[in-house]
């Protein structure tokens, strides 16, 4: 009997996401020339669910549910009609480029921006934290293709990589980071110069830049996009940038400030038993670096120290906000989270069960990049279900921790075919199936 694909209970936000990204998976480039006998958006919900289940053999228990069952969790829960071999997957997706799933990152943010549940990622007055950072998610002294960045290592060996330049929504004091989508760090077809992160972060800005603004973005960076090309691209944009500036790298800066009296703030803090002394100091319109053209920005020192007077953080930040006396801890604060893309995303992505630096399939054009581009959505989906979905939180409440959540998930959809998200939720939420499970998936 054939098991439709329902939307039914209360995860209804994650139905209609996946609903969304089944779309536009039917609009990817077919290369075969006719009909083949698994459709694209079976092909691309396929790879995707991989990622969304954190488990590569997701598929293949799923296979075998099916083979016994006639249907699976594939077909319940991502609505796939007919489960494609893991070959096939790759050679169909290898020349879908990552661009095509923009209008799926567009319903993550629209989809928070609906519920109002991005109003808890603004600070500042109504602005969104975007940081801009680099980060590698693929690196071989075998495996390669002609996007693959190269180096030479000191054993005289040629290694392949792949970078991106990931663009994440992020704030102060919020447990949870939104991933968009990333600007790929590729060797051109044909160049013989490598591509850099700052000519990425410049990709980025050209292509999101407009798209990001009704979010009123402040984007934060480390010291390598702080400067000139990068500030005028965001201000240009009618956004505001905040990054770290090193003095070494900002030599025009600082010799400008030398020796000035600068605004000064100091504020003391509990942290627990601990006394924190934190001192702001602030310099408005220095030039960002020489010559006549330069930017002006204003800078932000920051110090904390402990009660002993030794400095345990010392960092400074160039910025297009204004700085006063009532804004200065504010934007420092705003400033310093962009560490959270190190921890809360590319730690998250590499270590916790997105395995991002894995091997999936690496392709000839552009396999290895719209995996990551998928992998990042599925993050993205993750962030928007443990925002906004009932059922998805108490389950990770119940097992206290996504990644333990997960362990769930993936164990007990080799065993059981769930009819909706919310059968398998409220399931880890009881730790026991519900009794009419195998009637509701019409065994
Ligand atoms: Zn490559």
């Amino acid at each position: 009997m054939e098991v439709r694909f329902r939307f039914k209970g209360e995860v209804r936000i994650l139905d209609t996401l996946i609903a969304g990204l089944k779309d536009v998976c039917a609009t990817f480039p077919d290369k075969r020339k006719a009909d083949g006998v698994y459709s694209m958006s079976d092909i691309g919900m396929s790879a995707f669910s991989l990622f969304f289940m954190q488990s590569d053999s997701f598929l293949s228990y799923q296979r075998s549910l099916a083979e016994g069952r006639k249907t699976s969790n594939c077909q319940t829960l991502f609505g796939i009609t007919k489960i494609p071999s893991d070959n096939h997957i790759r050679s169909m997706l290898d020349p879908v480029h990552p661009s095509l799933l923009q209008p799926v990152f567009d319903q993550v943010v629209a989809t928070l921006c609906a519920h109002e549940a991005m109003s808890a990622f603004q600070r500042l007055g109504g602005r969104t934290l975007i940081a801009l950072d680099g980060t590698e998610y693929f690196c071989s002294q075998k495996i390669g293709c002609p996007h693959c960045q190269t180096r030479k290592r000191s054993n005289g060996k040629v290694e392949s990589y792949h970078a991106m330049l990931a663009a994440t929504v992020v704030a102060p004091g919020h447990a949870r980071v939104i991933p968009l989508m990333p600007e790929f760090i590729v060797k051109p077809d044909g160049a013989e110069k490598q591509d850099c992160e700052r000519n990425a972060a410049k990709r980025w800005l050209a292509a999101h830049a407009q798209r990001m603004a009704p979010l009123n973005p402040i984007y934060l960076g480390d010291d390598l996009f702080a400067c000139q090309p990068i500030a005028e691209a965001i201000i240009s944009g009618g956004a505001d940038f905040l990054m770290t500036a090193k003095p070494d790298s900002h030599k025009a800066l600082y010799d400008f400030m030398s020796g000035a009296e600068m605004n000064e703030l100091i504020v003391r803090r509990k942290e627990g038993y601990k006394t924190i002394t934190a001192r702001y100091r602030w310099f408005i319109a220095t030039p960002l670096r020489d010559g006549k053209d330069a930017l002006t920005v204003n800078w932000i020192g920051v110090t904390f120290s402990n009660e002993k007077g030794k400095i345990t953080y010392d960092n400074a930040f160039v910025t297009s906000l204004p700085v006063t006396r009532t804004t200065v801890a504010e934007i420092a604060t705003c400033a310093r989270a962009r560490w959270k893309v190190e921890n809360e995303s590319f730690n998250v992505l590499k270590n916790n069960g997105y395995a991002l630096e894995h091997n999936f399939g690496h392709g000839k054009q552009n396999l290895a990049m719209t995996f990551a581009a998928m992998n990042m959505l599925a993050f993205a989906f993750h962030t928007i279900c443990d925002c906004l979905e009932k059922l998805w939180i108490k389950a990770r409440e119940a097992k206290h921790a996504r990644k333990r959540l997960f362990e769930h998930i993936r164990t007990i959809t080799v065993y059981h075919v769930f009819p909706t998200w919310d059968a398998l939720m409220q399931t880890i939420i009881d730790a026991k199936p519900p009794p009419n499970i195998d009637t509701q998936i019409g065994l």
